[in-house]
């Protein structure tokens, strides 16, 4: 087992859909990664910034997870990240009503010591600025390095998120954000694309319709778990990466082969995600919920010939 530092938000979250409304629940892309990643793993780093309203129980509760909070700086007189959206029917779309930067408008991260030879980083949405500080504060032994973005920062910070892919292995990414990043609207063109930019793998998030794995010549598809319900879809592409990151820190193994087995890992943590709103499913999942889910995906993809 090898340790994962986590960067992204930590936030506040208010959520509408079609099954209901969560007003300022907890969210943010590093609190769903690094939940997701704490079943796999206790070696957890996570670096963000919250302001003194994030409250004391919810980073008590990532500690109860093995999450280390050195690198989570707590900003005086100011207010977290807070993000607020809206999804329809198809849960696919979903518009975002407001983003508010706060912290993040001047946020200077700094790297314990000890984080700074984390063997596996997974750079969370974030902005590519800060992604990018991060990057240079690591002593270079890392064996993987994934990270995750959205349209908002193809919006407002194109070439500085162009440097920072060009540093990672793996880029996680959803489909219509692939397709702007890339002007394919085949998926299979888009990573091509991508991969030119940088990154050795690709990951395509097809929300409800699962994910791609594009890399060594080779391509890899599983599906989501058909459920009869989702009440919200916030969080499950952090929350996936977060499992498939904490899977392959767990076993140290970057093949080809043991990605496949990652992506279903982190497929199986998102399924989990969408059963209730913001962090309420991640929280408390028991080894063996785990565990069956997993199997469940074995047994929905499995066939003789
Ligand atoms: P996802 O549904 O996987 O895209 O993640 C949603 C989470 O990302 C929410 O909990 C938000 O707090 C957070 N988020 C939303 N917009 C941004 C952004 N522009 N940068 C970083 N995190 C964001």
């Amino acid at each position: 087992m090898k340790d994962l530092l986590t960067v992204g938000t930590v936030a506040f979250d208010s959520i509408e859909t079609p099954y209901g409304k969560a007003e300022m629940v907890i969210g943010g892309a590093c609190t769903y990664a690094s939940y997701a990643a704490s079943y796999f793993t206790d070696r957890i780093n996570l670096v963000s910034i919250v302001g003194d309203d994030f409250p004391k129980s919810e980073m008590e509760a990532l500690e109860d997870k093995g999450v280390n909070l050195k690198g989570l700086e707590i900003k005086e007189n100011a207010k977290s990240f807070f993000w607020a959206g809206k999804y329809h029917e198809n849960m696919n779309k979903r518009d975002t009503l407001t983003t508010d930067l706060n912290v993040l408008d001047d946020f200077d991260p700094v790297l314990p010591d000890e984080y700074k030879s984390s063997k596996y980083v997974m750079l969370g949405n974030i902005t590519p600025e800060l992604q990018t500080q991060v990057l240079d504060q690591l002593d270079g032994s890392q064996r993987l390095i994934a990270m995750d973005t959205m349209n908002f920062w193809m919006d407002i910070a194109w070439d500085e998120l162009m440097k920072v892919i060009g540093r990672v292995d793996i880029l996680t990414i959803n489909d219509e954000e692939a397709r702007q990043m890339s002007g394919e609207y085949s998926l299979v063109k888009a990573a091509n694309k991508i991969h030119e930019l940088g990154p050795k793998f690709i990951v395509i998030k097809k929300g409800e319709h699962g994910a791609l794995l594009f890399g060594d010549e080779q391509i890899f598809y599983a599906p989501a778990l058909p459920l009869s319900q989702v009440y919200d879809p916030t969080g499950a592409g952090d929350t996936f990466a977060g499992g498939f990151m904490g899977y392959l820190a767990k076993t140290d193994d970057v093949t080809f082969d043991n990605m496949k087995r990652a992506v279903i890992h982190g497929s199986a943590m998102a399924s989990f995600c969408v059963e209730e709103f913001s962090i309420k499913r991640l929280k408390n999942l028991r080894d063996d919920e785990v565990n069956s889910r997993v199997m469940k995906f074995k047994q929905l993809t499995h066939f003789d010939l």
